[in-house]
């Protein structure tokens, strides 16, 4: 699944490079929204195979991890649940004012790539998932609801927390009282990482 997941991240990321050096946005634009519903029924695989930030953002972690540049101590402001709403609006008004007084489009992607470059190589990746990717507060409308996620069987959970530390946005969680894992879908981005860890087959999509 590792590999697969990693080749269609590539390919995505090779149409998201063709989009952009063709100025065509709208297309791409039109990719996130098709994903921002079909997240209703397969929750947020666009944050685990399509998004270019995400591409990014892994192979960045894993460098910065490496290097030791990561900490796990995150600044109270980035820990708001506010705050990609925040953000969202921000990048929005700054598109409006962009296109009326410059006449010109924001290469609003490409900021946010560097954005989650940045935060990455020092951050781990959930703090840009969860707390400033505008897409990622979207998706996780949908998300929430999604009809087919990633789910563990709590009969075989025997509570390891191998899960809980292979997960690029801390969506699954072990609940240390009655030590079974729990995936909140509304943050899942259904890349199987977990279910390639888990020692007794307990996660599943
Ligand atoms: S890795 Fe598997 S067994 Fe361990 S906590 Fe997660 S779901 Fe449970
Ligand atoms: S819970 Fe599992 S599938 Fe969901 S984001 Fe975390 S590692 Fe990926």
């Amino acid at each position: 699944m590792r590999m697969t997941r990693i080749l269609i991240q590539i390919i995505f990321f090779g149409v998201f490079m063709i989009i952009i050096k063709n100025g065509n946005m709208v297309l791409w634009l039109g990719i996130f929204l098709i994903s921002l519903m079909g997240a209703v029924f397969f929750g947020r695989f666009y944050c685990g195979f399509i998004c270019p930030m995400n591409t990014v953002m892994g192979v960045t972690g894993k460098i910065a991890k490496k290097l030791k540049w990561q900490t796990k101590t995150v600044p109270k402001f980035l820990n708001n649940k506010a705050l990609p709403w925040i953000v969202l609006v921000i990048m929005a008004a700054s598109m409006i004012l962009s296109k009326r007084v410059l006449q010109r489009e924001l290469p609003i992607l490409i900021i946010l790539i560097l954005l989650s470059v940045l935060v990455t190589l020092r951050y781990e990746e959930w703090v840009f998932h969860n707390s400033i990717c505008p897409y990622g507060a979207l998706l996780s409308l949908t998300g929430k609801r999604a009809k087919f996620s990633t789910k563990v069987d709590h009969s075989l959970c025997i509570g390891c927390k191998k899960c809980e530390t292979v997960c690029p946005s801390r969506a699954i969680e072990v609940d240390a009282n009655i030590k079974k894992a729990y995936v909140d879908s509304s943050i899942c981005h259904q890349c199987q990482a977990c279910t390639g860890v888990c020692p007794v087959d307990a996660i599943a999509y």
